[in-house]
């Protein structure tokens, strides 16, 4: 029998959606122009355009415009950087988002440096990283950001709370850490060189994994009575043999018996992600 209250985050985000769009038209009635979203898409990866397309029906949704730059496998990365200066310098553009994975001949990370730090709502460039780590405001990156709205909807105050974060990648495990002890909770980050994990697991009251493995994350590794919040997305063969399904880094049902609360995958993490974009967009339009 199932004893985890699941977590909805497919509602949670709605809301969120629905007081951004609040937002936006407040600040119209007040003079402001609608905010604007620069999304960058390069080559024909199919995960990324459905990810585009999602990002920009839900600006459509709140009232944020979206500009679509869809380029070529084959654009180079001086003209992905040529295209990045451009958009820092219009002033009619809040939020640029360059949709990763980019092509292997481009250097991701000298394009996420190319962007404005004020303009950065992916929270990628390494001055929002560093406001992060270092409790100062900025842009902090959309699931993280997800993960901590979430346990803070669910658990209240998690000041003291015992957590740790399965994962270290600068995208969700860091910043995630940074955010818990920026919540006063104890944080401990676990990655692949980590001893023993199902033991330091079971230490905690808050269970975040990132790892993009599936269902590795097992009940008998949680402490009865926890939260999980169950970032991965992987995509499993289904067991009659046709098809595929996703699946999140923890096995559900096994973890449902034991934890609290739980995001399920898909309905969890993965609608609040695009929520925080939006409310991210937001924000660089109100400094701006
Ligand atoms: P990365 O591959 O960048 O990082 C994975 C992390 O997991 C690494 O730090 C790695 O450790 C660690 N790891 C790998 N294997 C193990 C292991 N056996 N034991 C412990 N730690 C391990 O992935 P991301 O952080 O980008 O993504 C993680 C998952 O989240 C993926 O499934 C991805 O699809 C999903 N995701 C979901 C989003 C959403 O909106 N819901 C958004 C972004 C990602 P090490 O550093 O030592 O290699």
């Amino acid at each position: 029998m199932s004893l985890g209250q699941i977590i909805d985050g497919k509602a949670h985000a709605l809301r969120l959606r629905a007081d951004i769009a609040q937002a936006v038209i407040a600040a119209q009635a007040a003079g402001a122009r609608a905010p604007a979203l620069a999304v960058v898409l390069v080559g024909e990866d199919p995960a990324s355009q459905v990810y585009v397309r999602n990002k920009i029906a839900a600006c459509h949704e709140a009232g944020i415009i979206s500009i679509e730059h869809r380029r070529d496998a084959t654009l180079s990365q001086a003209e992905l950087l040529a295209l990045v200066a451009e958009l820092n310098r219009d002033r009619q553009v809040d939020g640029i988002l360059v949709q990763l994975p980019l092509p292997p001949h481009i250097d991701s990370a000298a394009v996420i440096s190319a962007i404005a730090p004020d303009k950065d709502v992916d929270g990628f460039h390494p001055v929002n990283a560093g406001r992060l780590a270092t409790g100062l405001d900025g842009f902090v990156p959309c699931t993280p950001l997800g993960c901590l709205r979430l346990l803070e909807a669910t658990l209240g105050d998690i000041s003291g709370a015992e957590a740790i974060v399965i994962g270290r990648s600068n995208i969700v495990g860091r910043p995630m850490a940074s955010l818990l002890i920026g919540a006063s909770a104890t944080v401990t980050v676990a990655h692949s060189r980590s001893r023993d994990l199902p033991e330091l697991t079971r230490r905690a009251d808050i269970v975040v994994a990132a790892v993009g493995r599936p269902e590795m994350v097992r009940g008998h590794w949680l402490k009865p009575g926890c939260t999980v919040i169950d970032v991965g997305i992987n995509r499993v063969a289904k067991e009659s043999g046709t098809g595929t399904r996703l699946v999140g880094d923890v096995a559900f049902a096994e973890a449902a018996d034991v934890a609290a609360h739980i995001t399920p995958v898909p309905g969890g993490v993965g609608p609040m992600t695009i929520a925080c974009l939006l409310e991210n967009t937001l924000k660089a339009a109100s400094r701006a």
